[in-house]
């Protein structure tokens, strides 16, 4: 034997001695627990994603679920692929354009649109965990329903946050069978208190065995069907059977040096996302000198810019035209970052297109809902995945033990502009609504996913992940530290800074650059990995919420 074989075989024992790390963060630790456990038993990530996501139905239901959508990115290591899944709900073919109006042509108020079957679409998650799972599973579908099903007839335990959530200001108690689910007595159930759902475990059980048709057709589409035109929805049989998942290309951009990529429309997340990291990062390069304060304001204004062109120009892609390639453009970001001022906020940002008034961004309340988890298995594919049913407990109607989305809610209610002109997220048949979610993932130079990272939080979702990954990749932050820290957004509106933090640090010195500011409690649910140069794995759980960090070899790892 030469000296370079001997070399290379002592190479490999030592790489075959050293067990391939894989991770799970996600909002719950049961959930975490069940991606660890496909991982241990030879899964993938995807395999994980969908045990996770079967049990976030059941422990984090104000959030997430079967009755939702959800968007999944994946990194495929063995062709160094990255694909984007769409799971997003679909409008019924029955709506029309006055939908979301009252009788007098008026947006109905928010909430009086979110509790019914009005707000429900077709619910897009299952179909998309069995076409990723198509191409990327290694265990069998039904396995992967398992440690769901388990929980759900044995009883899991509810946590202070899916108490909090009960008790938040909503009538959440109007429909049954949620009423009697989670308020027995008419009172909200206990954080603490022994959980269990045995519709949840049936309907579980006919899609572990029959697949996602068992959902889209027969006995379980009916049941949803008949829940939601009862309580005045146009969902139909056909819009069940009708659904599709739409794989998606990713929309990328080269920040720091690192490809982010993230979700195409019908998700504005990944191109407002980008379009910050974009604006912010050539800012940061006129202005080399900026103190950490001052970088905040060039992010924000880099912020407010990207949300007046999200607002104004975005929507479903299939349905309305969209200047996707014009709004990601060298040439175009260029000119918009050549806007900001170390000097001056700009105020209110005007889109930057030849159509259009001011943007500023609708404000809904603050959303407590959606789920955000991240998973590498030990060959190195990843997902990246957002899933949401909308408002906490989406439409608080209850179907086979999960609970209905409320997603059209997140279509404009006024279908067109005050000049007239459409709406690109106005409400049409079979369209999607426009989301927020931005699951990202970051390819470093040498090809590898070197950051997975997403998070809930509505239209604030897009700033959370934006300021992280800026945070990681341009400051070269530890992800930990970059996840704890606070937060700041601007959705081309007031400045918001996070209560209790170093963020709300900022205010008076933001305030002399012309920013109105509000300091306030900012809840993201922010759950990533990072795969450090040396192959080492770093994840991290946001501690606003109940999520936790799992591995293989086992033991808890936040960095
Ligand atoms: N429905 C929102 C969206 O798709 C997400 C809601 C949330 O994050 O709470 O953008």
């Amino acid at each position: 034997m030469t000296q370079l074989p001997r070399i290379a075989l002592a190479l490999f024992l030592c790489i075959q001695a050293m067990p391939a790390q894989s991770m799970v963060s996600a909002a719950h630790p049961l959930a975490t627990d069940a991606g660890v456990e496909m991982l241990t038993a030879g899964g993938s990530a995807i395999d994980a994603a969908i045990a996770i996501q079967a049990v976030l139905t059941l422990v984090e239901p104000q959030s997430s679920g079967i009755g939702g959508g959800a968007f999944l990115l994946h990194y495929g290591s063995q062709d160094d692929r990255l694909q984007a899944f769409d799971g997003r709900e679909t409008a019924p073919k029955a709506v029309q354009s006055s939908h979301f109006l009252d009788a007098s042509g008026q947006p109905l108020p928010f909430l009086d649109a979110v509790p019914g079957g009005r707000s429900v679409g077709v619910p897009g998650l299952l179909r998309m965990l069995e076409t990723a799972h198509a191409e990327h599973g290694v265990l069998p579908w039904h396995r992967l329903f398992e440690p769901a099903i388990r929980l759900a007839e044995n009883g899991f335990t509810v946590t202070p946050r899916l108490a909090e959530m009960l008790r938040l200001d909503l009538p959440l108690n109007a429909f049954e069978p949620m009423a009697s689910y989670f308020f027995p007595d008419g009172e909200p159930i206990n954080a603490g208190i022994q959980l269990k759902n045995p519709a949840l475990a049936a309907t579980l059980k006919q899609i572990a065995t029959e697949g996602a048709n068992a959902f889209y057709e027969g006995p379980i589409a009916q049941a949803i069907v008949e829940t939601v035109q009862k309580h005045g929805g146009l969902l139909t049989l056909d819009d069940m059977a009708e659904y599709q998942a739409v794989e998606r290309a990713p929309v990328c951009l080269v920040i720091a040096r690192n490809n982010v990529c993230s979700m195409p429309l019908p998700s504005s997340g990944g191109m407002t996302v980008l379009q910050i990291l974009a604006l912010f990062e050539q800012a940061k390069a006129a202005f080399p000198e900026a103190t950490a304060t001052l970088q905040t304001h060039l992010f924000l204004e880099a912020s407010r810019l990207a949300f007046a062109d999200r607002n104004e120009y975005l929507g479903d892609a299939d349905f309305v035209d969209v200047p996707v390639e014009t709004l990601l453009s060298d040439d175009y970001l260029e000119q918009r970052a050549a806007l900001i001022s170390a000097d001056q906020s700009l105020g209110i940002a005007l889109p930057g297109l030849n159509s259009g008034q001011s943007a500023a961004s609708a404000s809904k309340l603050i959303n407590h809902s959606t789920s955000h988890f991240s998973v590498m298995d030990s060959s190195g594919n990843a997902v990246s995945m957002t899933s949401s049913i909308e408002m906490p407990f989406g439409s608080r109607l209850m179907v086979g033990g999960f609970l209905l989305n409320n997603q059209l809610t997140d279509f404009r209610f006024d279908p067109a502009a005050a000049d007239g002109r459409p709406h690109p997220n106005r409400i049409q048949p079979g369209k999607r609504p426009l989301s927020s979610m931005s699951p990202v993932i970051a390819v470093d130079s040498n090809g590898q996913p070197a950051l997975i990272i997403g998070s809930p939080g509505g239209t604030r979702i897009i700033g959370y992940v934006a300021q992280r990954v800026a945070a990681i990749l341009m400051q070269e932050q530890p992800l930990k530290t970059a996840v704890d820290a606070g937060s700041f957004i601007n959705r081309n509106g007031k400045t918001e800074l996070e209560e209790g933090t170093q963020a709300a640090e900022m205010a008076d010195a933001l305030k002399s650059l012309g920013h109105e500011i509000a300091v306030q409690p900012l809840t993201s649910g922010l759950h990533g990995i990072m795969r450090l140069s040396d192959g080492a794995l770093r994840g991290a759980a946001d501690p606003r919420r109940e999520g936790v960090v799992g591995q293989t070899p086992a033991q808890s790892h936040q960095e």
